[in-house]
This record gives C-alpha cells, sequence and structure tokens, in this order.
C-alpha cells in the first residue's frame, strides 16, 4: 500500500518518468496537472475567468473530474487531448492559484490514495496532498533543457512554437508556481531532490527505484 510522490517544475520529465516507474512496479498513475488542466478547460468553457477566484470557487461543487483508462473527464466530457495546448498550460497555471480549487483537488486526489500503490505526480504531492507518502521524489533539470524537450513535444503535436517564447513561458510559470502563496513549488524536506539535466528517463527511473528497493 505504498505512495510515491514525484513532485518539480514544468517540463522536468515527471510525466514519462511517473508513467513509466507506476508500470513497472504495476501502480496506478495519478496525473495531477491534467486535473488542473481539466478543471481550467471547465471553466474556460462557461466562459469563466480562471483568475477570478469568486467565479471559479462558484463552479467547484459541479466538477466531476475523474480518471478512466488513463484518459481524463471533466463533467462527462473527455478532454485528454483538449487540455495539452499552450492556453491550458497558462491557464491551469492561474487556475491553480485559487485555494477553494486546491481543496477540491486535494480531496480527490487523497480520496484516490486511499487504494494505494499510487505514484502521485504535480507540484504539492509531497508538501500538501500526500505528506506521510512513502517515497518523494523533486525532479528538475535546467530551465533551457525543460524549453527544449516541451518544443519537441509541441513540434510532434502540431502546434508551432518558438523555443525561444518556450523558455520565457517556462521561467515565468516557474515564477508564478513557487510564489503563489497556497501549495507554492518546493521540494518536501525529505524529498530525494533529482536533477535530470543530462539524463535519460531510465536513469532517472533507476535512481528511484534503487531507492525504492533500498539498495
Ligand atoms: O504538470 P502540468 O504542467 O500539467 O500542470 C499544469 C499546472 O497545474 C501547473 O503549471 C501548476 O500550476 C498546476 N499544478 C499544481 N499542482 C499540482 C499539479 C499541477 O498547482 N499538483
Amino acid at each position: 500500500m505504498s505512495i510515491i510522490t514525484i513532485d518539480g517544475p514544468a517540463g522536468a520529465g515527471k510525466s514519462t518518468v511517473s508513467k513509466e516507474l507506476a508500470r513497472r512496479l504495476g501502480f496506478t498513475y495519478l496525473d495531477t496537472g491534467a486535473m488542473y488542466r481539466a478543471a481550467a478547460w471547465f471553466a474556460r468553457s462557461r466562459g469563466i475567468d480562471c483568475r477570478d477566484s469568486k467565479a471559479v470557487s462558484s463552479i467547484c461543487p459541479d466538477l466531476d473530474i475523474h480518471f478512466e483508462d488513463q484518459r481524463i473527464h471533466v463533467n462527462g466530457k473527455d478532454v485528454s487531448h483538449l487540455i495539452r495546448t499552450q492556453e491550458m498550460d497558462a491557464l491551469s497555471s492561474a487556475i491553480s492559484r485559487i485555494p477553494e480549487l486546491r481543496e477540491q483537488l486535494t480531496r480527490i486526489q487523497r480520496e484516490m490514495g486511499r487504494k494505494g500503490n499510487l505514484v502521485a505526480e504535480g507540484r504539492d504531492m509531497g508538501t500538501v496532498v500526500f505528506p506521510d507518502a512513502d517515497f518523494k521524489f523533486f525532479l528538475m533539470a535546467s530551465a533551457e533543457e525543460r524549453a527544449m524537450r516541451r518544443k519537441i513535444q509541441l513540434d510532434s503535436s502540431g502546434e508551432k512554437v518558438l523555443y525561444e517564447n518556450i523558455l520565457l513561458q517556462i521561467k515565468a510559470r516557474d515564477r508564478a508556481d513557487a510564489n503563489r502563496s497556497v501549495a507554492p513549488l518546493r521540494p518536501a524536506p525529505d524529498a530525494e531532490i533529482i536533477d535530470s539535466t543530462g539524463l535519460d528517463v531510465d536513469d532517472v527511473i533507476g535512481i528511484m527505484l534503487a531507492k525504492i528497493k533500498g539498495k
């Protein structure tokens, strides 16, 4: 019944690593960034400004976010692809500053954690949502490397964006995530910090598995 948390800034390779680690351990993978994105998508679809805390709070009780076979649904709609855009990068970061929304998503995340054997990926998994997790990792990489990885990802999905713009956005999002007053992005005191600059997915998973298996 273990919980493993993987936190870190945008583009540090958390998703690829978390998914693969969950697969190798036979654990469930929980992508909490997708939940903030789905909430932002839902707000946007209702014409709500993601920075308007009153308006966002008012939709919290209606928000039904759940996963089905690794696909994310919000109020019955599969938004798995719709949330992976530049616009949703920015809107999810904005909406994630609203405490009522964080409380709501934290509740859903803990509910999923009750079943155990979970790899939970996000920004506040080790600090706020699962402070008693069995293993905590904080994955980072230089902003330049993260921007390059994101560019490759966006190119492959057909979205053409300049590297320089991605780099600026990543730095702005880092600042916003680290400086917000609720659940700011920072490593839990008991998290193992892994700098993935220059490492590939297998290297990072090797470091994690060594720790988990107590080697
Ligand atoms: O990880 P991803 O880029 O999909 O997350 C989208 C946004 O959701 C992040 O910029 C961050 O502001 C927010 N987020 C958060 N807490 C989490 C996961 C994501 O605030 N646990």
